[in-house]
């Protein structure tokens, strides 16, 4: 064993085998303010290695997440259809499951109570976990959600279990890949959840950001990247069982995993989770070699995108940005797309606006500037949100602006 070499945050074996090298990045939510302009900003590598071992895709932690959740900008009740998809979910699992007044309903990373104030609408008993402490304050005040302000694990767990009691679901959307210690983490849950109780989790699909070339949705914050086969082997490991699981389309395509107690028979496994491992084994995801296409697929994405912007600049042609994701600033650093190539970028979220992209040092405004300049082009990077946003911006057809779209390949929309 060579101590200098990482190691697999599941199974600590080295890892000597490079998914992607995206090079050296700034924090994707590292905003920054105007006076911080000329000052140096941190660049950490944003470097994914897959292990030989379990083939886990991972990320190497650089950062210390009590740093990036400090200042943390998200909020998730600025986007509609997350806010809808949310609302879908908790009627969905009332019914599945008989959630009532005498349940228990936790969300690890509950953010700003977008989910949860569906559960306080129906009366049902529900707790709120945010590490953010600014989000946190948000959902508590304006959302009347019960949240307490910590990062989940096994400390964290026995801490709520004997405050709370132990939940009937306990849920976490687009966590599970954003925690440093995978380990401490489900072990946590195994901890937490009530006997006969439910997990179920979101996160994007491994096969959906290999397949549609999403490499922009890896960032500093997001350390692993799952197959539903490895997402398994870890709960196992726990003694934990993922009995089903559903795909979904959002984030570009990501699954619910459904979690029990591995004693709890109560629940069969389904034929859809069953199918599923079948699929990832013939696709090849137990195979290294599979792996190893990706990282030429996203240098072509590269050249394309900047192919495009050197000929739209040439044409003299003005291009704007539309949001200010993580996904974004991953994508524009990668490609080194400057002020040279975007004027600025516009966001709904008023915390982020007068401040600049990380890295690019792009300008963020907000989207009433588009009326203003009447770009040719707006190119989108929350591309997850692609629907949703041509349609509210539907009025740039008016002067004949149009809508790019990066990934999977760049496409320019009519
Ligand atoms: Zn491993």
């Amino acid at each position: 064993m060579n101590n200098n070499l990482p190691k697999c945050s599941f199974c600590n074996n080295d890892l000597t085998h490079t998914f992607i090298n995206l090079g050296m990045q700034p924090l994707c939510e590292d905003f920054v303010k105007a006076e911080q302009l000329n000052q140096m900003e941190p660049h950490y590598p944003l470097h994914t290695y897959i292990c030989d071992n379990c083939f886990l895709v991972q990320l190497q932690e650089f950062v210390d997440p009590s740093e990036i959740y400090k200042g943390y900008d998200y909020f998730s009740s600025y986007s509609d259809s997350w806010v809808h998809h949310a609302k879908k979910y908790t009627e969905l699992m009332i019914d599945k499951f008989n959630l009532n007044k005498n349940s228990l309903v936790a969300e690890i990373a509950s953010n700003d109570g977008y989910l949860l104030q569906w559960f306080n609408e129906k009366d049902i008993p529900n707790l709120g976990i945010e590490p953010a402490a600014n989000i946190a304050e948000f959902a508590i005040k304006e959302k009347s959600i019960r949240t307490e302000v910590k990062f989940f694990g096994v400390e964290t767990a026995k801490y709520l279990k004997d405050k709370y009691g132990q939940p009937d679901l306990l849920l976490g959307n687009n966590v599970l890949a954003h925690v440093p210690d995978i380990n401490d983490f489900v072990k946590g849950m195994k901890i937490f959840l009530k006997p006969g109780g439910v997990i179920t989790m979101e996160f994007p699909h491994l096969q959906k950001l290999m397949e549609e070339n999403q490499f922009d949705t890896i960032y500093h914050e997001h350390f692993s990247y799952f197959s539903f086969t490895i997402v398994s082997e870890i709960f196992e490991f726990h003694q934990l069982q993922l009995w089903d699981v559903e795909e979904l389309s959002t984030h570009g395509g990501s699954l619910r995993i459904y979690g029990k107690h591995i004693d709890d028979d109560s629940k069969p496994v389904t034929n859809r989770a069953k199918d599923l491992l079948q699929r990832e084994l013939d696709m090849g995801f137990k195979d290294l070699e599979f792996y190893k296409s990706f990282e030429d697929n996203v240098k072509e994405t590269k050249r394309k995108i900047l192919e495009f912007l050197i000929q739209a600049k040439r044409d003299k042609k003005q291009v704007v940005g539309y949001g200010a994701p993580g996904k974004g600033n991953t994508l524009l650093n990668y490609c080194g797309i400057r002020t040279d190539f975007i004027d600025y970028t516009v966001d709904r979220n008023p915390h982020k606006h007068n401040k600049f992209l990380p890295g690019t040092l792009i300008p963020i405004l907000d989207p009433s500037m588009i009326k203003k300049t009447k770009p040719d082009y707006v190119f989108l990077l929350p591309w997850n949100l692609k629907n949703e946003i041509i349609e509210q911006h539907s009025y740039i057809k008016e002067w004949g602006g149009k809508f790019i779209v990066p990934i999977p390949e760049l496409s320019i929309l009519d």
